[in-house]
């Protein structure tokens, strides 16, 4: 914006002052000057009739019209002022009158009307016309005179006022605020003193405007060493991270041999020391494993470097899955892991399904960790606002707590509750700060409010796109529950409501009891109406009367003697098959059940002759001992050789080993393996390159396709997918588990299989 100046501003306020003052002055002047003109006139006026008046008296009295004409004549004559006069008798007749010879009625006249006396005595009128046009031309004149005086002092004060303003105020301010400018925007210039006759409070203000010059010098200085600083940081934390991966790299190749020689020995005989020995060895290692993950996570997030991906997923089989996975650890301590899923909560959502996962299992894992008697609950409820969900994701436990003061630092990078009770756990202080800092990259937030002693309560906030693809539980049995009637007997309330809210979702009417006895009671008010149900889902651990005791009491009476239960366990085994058979009718599930296992429970216990298929062992592809299955193991390092030999030593695997990508090639060209297991940094050629000759040779000579899994102790999922790029078909990160190695092959297998019943 284009900002007049002070000086501009001052001219233009002295214009209009002055202009106001003329007005006011000039119109002061024309009131005076005008006044006083009539009063003169008037004066005149008196005089003239006074001396007309004594000197045609006698006329007058005797009425002589010529005499008073030519006496009349005469003083206008004499007075160019004189317009006109008339002598009135006392009646108002006009006894003489005379009048100037100029043609034109003059524009401004004044008329007086004055008495001709003598002694007191009126003898008649007379009435003297007098122009003002001379007097206003005078007025007018001295007006502008006036006006002259007037503008012209003003103007000449203005002047003075704008050269004193200039000199007294603006210079200084001028040079005060080049100083300012110069400071602010980091200018170097010779200072520039204050004239002499400063004011006051101008020294001031330049003083001021020293400070913060020093002020400014010293902030530059100190984000020059800021910037320098954080460069260095920059650099440092490049190679730290680079450092880790490189280190993750390292130590993962060393402790495939580890972990999967400690996994080997523990399938060989062994005495309880050595069993110990070899356990121990094994856990360390996984412990270890989950370290340096830990490390590697927060040091990419912290580098900036975390990618999230997107795909569709089913969150409460997510969730379920977390659950499954810590419940074990949970049921050792007999701690209950219970899930409420809102069921008005869409269940597909958009998300990097693996981060929420991570994040999902640290703070139910740390629940667990943390409590010794009690349960861990799990809730999933939110909001959603057209695409987008709020997810409200609350864990809540009966643990040792965390005190107040400790409760804002949890969440900072190797901060642990400095406390004696802490340090019988482990971790390494990461996991909240990883997963808060996972949730922030998502959008999402956690907090925690704690009692210690009691408990504690994370809630994570988490907005998620609901996604358009559906991924519906499918429900293998298809048996519809609907308007089916079943009694629901478990002493925890919250698993009480758990259940209800599940069972509703499919149509069935719930009737809740909080103990066997209040079960039964149930059971025989029903009795009685002449009412049944259709089935019994009902908790194995209860207070007073167990799971087992209400199954054979609800069997004890004759109309429940064939009504299907269902009985949920933490423990496994928790009934005989003996038992089982005594009770007829009789499911047992194990907790935490999941809503498509509890599904499809009822269905069974609903349609008895089903049971006998689980779909478990009725799809899976196993390999024949006789199917001889060629690998090519593409590894350079000798133990970890020997770790995929041993391995695979009671399988059907028949394996050929290669040091490196050009052995590989070559041994892939001369005996043609079923599957390729191929490391990814190998000395001379590396896994990728490899990969790509092999898959050329392929379409080249319209070969077979050649299962290639890729081993390696590249963690990222960068290098997944470059591995994927090259033409690989499997990802396994060491290290290597048994299991999943066979699985990986399996799964290759049913390629090969695909493949070749398709020629
Ligand atoms: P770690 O569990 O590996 O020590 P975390 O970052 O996951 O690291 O947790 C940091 C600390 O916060 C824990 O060491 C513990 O002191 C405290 N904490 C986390 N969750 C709980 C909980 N549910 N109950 C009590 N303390 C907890």
């Amino acid at each position: 914006m284009n900002r007049t100046g002070i000086l501009f501003q001052i001219v233009v306020s002295m214009a209009l002052a002055a202009a106001l003052v003329a007005w006011v002055v000039g119109d002061l002047a024309r009131r005076y000057e005008t006044q006083r003109l009539t009063q003169q006139l008037a004066e005149q006026a008196d005089l003239t009739v006074s001396l007309l008046g004594g000197l045609m008296l006698d006329a007058i009295i005797v009425e002589d019209v010529p005499v008073l004409e030519t006496g009349l004549t005469e003083a206008i004559a004499r007075n160019s002022k004189l317009l006109a006069i008339q002598i009135l008798s006392e009646d108002r007749t006009v006894i003489a009158e005379a009048s100037a010879r100029s043609k034109s009625e003059p524009r401004s006249y004044v008329m007086y009307d004055r008495p001709v006396e003598w002694d007191g005595v009126v003898f008649a009128h007379m009435v003297v016309k007098w122009s003002t046009s001379e007097g206003e031309v005078m007025v007018q004149e001295k007006v502008r005179q006036t006006i002259l005086w007037t503008v012209l002092s003003v103007g000449a004060l203005s002047v003075l006022v704008l050269f004193l303003t200039h000199m007294l105020a603006m210079r200084p301010l001028q040079m005060i605020h080049q100083r300012m400018s110069d400071a602010i925007s980091g200018l170097k210039r010779p200072t520039v003193h204050l004239p002499w006759y400063a004011s006051r409070e101008y020294w001031a203000l330049n003083f001021s405007v020293g400070v913060m010059e020093d002020t400014f010098v010293e902030r530059d200085e100190r984000e020059f060493a800021l910037e320098q600083a954080r460069e260095a940081a920059d650099i440092a934390n490049g190679a730290k991270s680079e450092f880790l991966a490189n280190m993750s790299h390292e130590i993962r190749t060393p402790m495939n041999g580890v972990i999967g020689m400690a996994e080997l020995i523990l399938e060989t005989d062994l005495d309880e020391d050595q069993k110990m020995y070899a356990e121990t060895i094994a856990t360390s290692g996984s412990a270890l494993l989950t370290i340096i993950n830990d490390i590697l996570n927060f040091s990419k997030i912290e580098a900036g470097k975390m990618e999230l991906e997107s795909e569709a997923f089913n969150l409460q089989i997510s969730m379920e899955d977390v659950v499954t996975l810590l419940s074990p650890t949970a049921a050792e301590k007999h701690v209950e892991i219970t899930l409420r899923y809102d069921p008005d909560l869409p269940v597909v959502f958009e998300g990097d399904v693996g981060r929420i996962r991570q994040v999902i299992t640290n703070i139910v894992g740390n629940a667990v960790k943390f409590t010794m008697e009690g349960y861990v609950s799990i809730d999933v409820s939110g909001s959603a606002k057209g695409d987008l969900c709020d997810l409200n994701i609350t864990v809540t436990d009966t643990g040792i707590g965390i005190p107040e003061d400790k409760i804002d630092y949890i969440f900072n990078a190797f901060e642990q509750v400095d406390g004696a009770a802490t340090r019988n756990f482990e971790g390494t202080g990461l996991g909240l700060a990883i997963s808060a800092r996972l949730l922030r990259l998502m959008g999402g937030d956690i907090s925690a409010r704690s009692d210690p002693g009691a408990g504690s309560v994370f809630t994570m906030r988490l907005p998620l796109l609901v996604s358009g693809k559906s991924c519906e539980p499918v429900w293998p049995d298809h048996i519809d529950l609907n308007g089916l009637k079943v009694l629901v007997v478990d002493d925890l309330e919250l698993n009480r409501t758990i259940l209800f809210e599940r069972l509703t979702t499919w149509g069935m009417h719930c009737t809740l009891a909080a103990s066997g006895h209040e079960a039964l009671n149930v059971l025989a008010e029903t009795c009685a109406r002449g009412e049944t149900f259709d089935l019994v889902l009902q908790d194995y651990q209860m207070p007073g009367m167990d799971g087992c005791e209400l199954a054979f009491k609800i069997r004890a009476i004759p109309q429940y003697a064939e009504l299907p239960l269902v009985i949920l366990s933490s423990v496994d085994h928790s009934m005989d098959a003996g038992t089982r058979q005594a009770l007829g009718a009789c499911e047992l599930a194990l907790k935490p059940v999941r809503s498509a296992q509890l599904h499809s429970v009822i269905s069974r216990s609903l349609r008895p002759i089903s049971v006998a298929l689980t779909p478990s062992n009725a799809s899976k592809t196993v390999l024949q001992k006789d199917k001889n299955l060629r690998v090519l193991l593409a590894e350079d390092n000798k133990i970890n050789q020997l770790v995929v030999q041993k391995m695979l030593k009671d399988t059907p695997a028949e394996i050929f080993i290669a040091a490196n990508g050009v052995e590989a090639v070559q041994m892939y060209r001369d005996s043609r393996p079923d599957v390729v297991l191929m490391d990814m940094m190998m000395p001379e050629m590396d896994g990728l390159e490899a990969t790509m000759i092999i898959r050329q040779l392929e379409t080249e000579n319209h070969l077979d396709h050649c299962p290639i899994i890729a081993l390696t102790a590249n963690a990222m999922p960068a290098d997944k997918e470059k591995c994927l790029q090259a033409g690989m078909d499997g990802f396994l990160s060491k290290p290597i588990s048994k299991k999943a190695l066979w699985s990986a092959i399996e799964k290759s297998s049913e390629i090969i299989d695909v493949l070749r019943t398709g020629t």
